[in-house]
């Protein structure tokens, strides 16, 4: 079983930055809108996440360790309507098979918190009582230490680092609505308030994909074709060598979706010079069952229904936005 989880983590949990996805992506999931990320000598020797959702009662901890156990997806209609994120129920047990974790939990219903500790096998002490405000820590130390082949393909600290950065900037872009706070090595990365109004929103943007971009884009809104789209679009004078300022959401998943590049590259394709990619910051809300945001979890690719009407109400209205405000 412990091997099974290895091998399982092998595919799921390739670096850190994988780690501190799917941690956040639980607290997330648990209605946390609060994220404290602690994170050291990138993320190899040490990775918390703190948050203040829901918690894990004393007699759930055990399980959410546990391979199986969990399973948001009760059936297939649940699954064309998934909008929670996580869906699997195996990323904890594969995370806590590859390294030393420990799960500390408080809910409303308690007094007091429960932690309890892994050390890469399957088997668990019983919870012992710890103090921890209603929400989550979940702390990864050493992360595959029982794993050498694994550790040996991990980067220098600074790749794998950016990573985990990189992670955070998705969500942070996609979730104004919650708090997040990084650490790296003591110093702190990130410290983004809530968002809730229009100019917060761009302090957000400013501070995650820089003053230069805020000030270099223009903001769009834009509803039509049973659809809506918004966010920051980059100047062409922004435009970068490298596609690496390219955040594009639907609903509020991150996408690299080959259509979606398609028709931006079209609207930008005549104010554009040779070789530069647009930087953008935008979200596409669209009715659900319009959309399959799990076509390919592991890519962040997703399928339209009608393909043809997203594509051309993107090129557009991206098009109209750049003629028309010279962004
Ligand atoms: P999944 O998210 O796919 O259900 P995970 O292995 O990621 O599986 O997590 C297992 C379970 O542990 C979750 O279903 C959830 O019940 C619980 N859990 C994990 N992290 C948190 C958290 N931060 N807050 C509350 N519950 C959590
Ligand atoms: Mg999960």
């Amino acid at each position: 079983q412990q091997l099974i989880n290895q091998i399982a983590a092998g595919e799921v949990i390739d670096r850190p930055a994988a780690v501190i996805k799917e941690l956040v992506e639980n607290s997330l999931d648990a209605g946390a809108d609060r994220l404290d990320l602690d994170i050291e000598q990138g993320g190899q020797r040490l990775m918390r996440v703190r948050d203040n959702g829901c918690g894990i009662p004393r007699d759930e901890l055990t399980l959410a360790l546990s391979r199986h156990a969990t399973s948001k997806i009760a059936s297939l209609d649940d699954l064309e309507h998934v909008r929670s994120l996580g869906f699997r129920g195996e990323a904890l047990p594969s995370i806590a098979s590859v390294s030393r974790l420990t799960l500390t939990s408080c809910t409303a219903d308690e007094a007091a918190g429960w932690r309890l500790r892994g050390d890469g096998h399957e088997r668990f002490a019983s919870p012992e009582p710890a103090a921890h405000p209603q929400g989550t820590t979940v702390e990864v130390r050493d992360l595959f230490f029982n794993v050498p082949a694994r550790r040996k393909f991990l980067r220098t600290e600074r790749t794998e680092y950016q990573h985990i950065e990189e992670v955070v900037r998705r969500i942070a872009l996609s979730r104004f609505d919650v708090a997040v706070r990084l650490n790296h090595n003591g110093k702190a990365q990130f410290e983004l308030r809530l968002a809730d109004d229009a100019e917060a929103m761009g302090r957000r943007v400013a501070a995650v994909c820089s003053e230069a971009f805020l000030a270099e884009s223009s903001r769009i809104e834009h509803a039509g074709a049973g659809m809506r789209l918004w966010g920051w679009l980059g100047a062409p004078t922004f435009s970068r060598a490298q596609p690496d300022l390219q955040y594009f959401y639907v609903n509020g998943r991150m996408v690299r979706d080959k259509l979606v590049s398609h028709a931006l590259r079209l609207a930008y394709q005549d104010v554009l010079y040779h070789g530069r990619h647009p930087a953008y910051v935008l979200f596409l809300e669209i009715d659900p069952v319009a959309v399959d945001v799990n076509a390919h979890p592991a890519k962040a690719e997703v399928r339209f229904r009608d393909s043809r009407l997203v594509h051309d109400y993107l090129h557009r209205t991206l098009k109209e936005a750049i003629a028309t405000r010279g962004v």
